[in-house]
């Protein structure tokens, strides 16, 4: 087996012990002589394996106990459309932070359903900086405050989330999802694609709190009501099983690790190393995002040229390193450190940097 460093920004690595789980699993699940994506989603095994899966997500987060936890079809991107749909009430519009690719679809789509008022505007310096979270104030009476905590493309994290008071606090996480403790009493609602952090790709982690479950409108449709969902533990229709399987034995794996604390930690010191790397190439190479919010997750990064931004990613892959071209939209090289990265990767990877950099400055 030859598994390389992968730095892809998703799907993207996860954990060698849940995949290897998964496999040695496949075929004969629990002795049932069948697989566990063969069987009835209401068997008693499919069944502990969802709960199971749900009860790692409120152990992790510490949720209180009017949060419910829902695992739902359409990735985050449905997300974009269901919490607009579910949340907004009429006439009330809804607050959001522009700040960068994944909030402009986000932004896109509650646009759809009513008024979107921007409560910060990064793209006067193309989404490189963020204010201070304490700064940012909710419109009086609006439906619900959207913000995404990790910009997966442009490479900016929020350090901390603003308090919101009476007008609920709606995240994307996705892209940094299990990846840091949060004070979730803060939030409304927090959803997630499950494949940067959690698992595969193919479902959405959603969190919502009890309350909120009033406001989805009857005239939704099923699927894309909240308050369908929720009651029947995501059970309404078929779940997503393999998904929330593997979804199941990422979150049993870093519980193993330590949780979210850990998580943290070995966050600071993957992308610690390539920051450095970063800072001490004399120039070699640049990150354009400001100092105070570079994400822990992303590390987006320039080299002085395109061509020897080619030759980076080219030389990196025959090194052991994938997925380190930037996104299509914005160029440049992108190092995706997800939970599942081991530190030797970051390390691997900021040694090749700084051999790199030495080669070619
Ligand atoms: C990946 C990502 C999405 C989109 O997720 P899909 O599952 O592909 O719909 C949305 N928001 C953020 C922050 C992401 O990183």
């Amino acid at each position: 087996m030859n598994r390389i460093h992968n730095f892809s920004a998703g799907p993207c690595t996860l954990p060698v012990e849940a995949l290897a789980e998964a496999r040695d699993e496949f075929m004969d699940y629990q002795g049932k002589g069948m697989s566990l994506i063969e069987m009835s989603h209401r068997s008693p095994e499919y069944d502990a394996v969802h709960h199971e899966a749900m009860d790692l997500v409120k152990r992790l987060y510490g949720l209180p106990n009017n949060y419910k936890v829902m695992f739902l079809g359409g990735g985050a991107t449905l997300q974009f459309a269901m919490v607009p749909m579910n949340l907004m009430l009429p006439g009330r519009g809804c607050d959001l932070a522009l700040t960068g690719a994944w909030a402009k679809k986000a932004k896109a789509d509650a646009a759809k359903i009513g008024e979107v008022n921007l409560v910060f505007d990064g793209s006067d310096d193309g989404f490189m900086s963020l204010p201070d979270a304490a700064t940012l104030k909710a419109t009086a009476g609006a439906s619900y405050f959207h913000m995404t905590s990790n910009e997966t493309i442009g490479g900016v994290q929020w350090p901390d989330f603003p308090d919101t008071g009476e007008v609920p606090l709606v995240c994307d996480m996705s892209s940094d999802f299990v990846s840091r403790r949060v004070p979730v009493e803060k939030f409304g609602l927090i959803y997630a694609g499950a494949q940067k952090n959690a698992g595969p790709a193919g479902a959405a982690i959603v969190i919502i709190r009890d309350d909120l479950l009033e406001r989805s409108p009857d005239t939704l449709p099923a699927y894309l009501s909240y308050k369908v969902h929720a009651p029947k533990d995501s059970m309404y229709n078929t779940p997503p099983v393999f998904p929330v399987y593997m979804i199941m034995k990422t979150l049993q794996w870093l519980e193993r690790q330590g949780g979210l604390e850990a998580a943290e930690k070995l966050a600071d010191q993957r992308s610690g190393l390539v920051y450095g790397a970063i800072e001490n190439s004399g120039g070699f190479y640049r990150c354009p995002v400001d100092p105070g919010c570079r994400s822990k997750m992303n590390v987006v990064f320039r080299l002085p040229s395109e061509d020897l931004e080619k030759r980076f990613v080219a030389e990196a892959l025959a090194a052991g390193m994938s997925g380190l071209k930037g996104h299509r939209s914005v160029g440049g090289c992108r190092a995706s450190l997800y939970n599942a990265m081991p530190v030797e990767g970051a390390q691997a990877l900021a040694e090749f940097m700084g051999e790199f950099a030495g080669r070619n400055g």
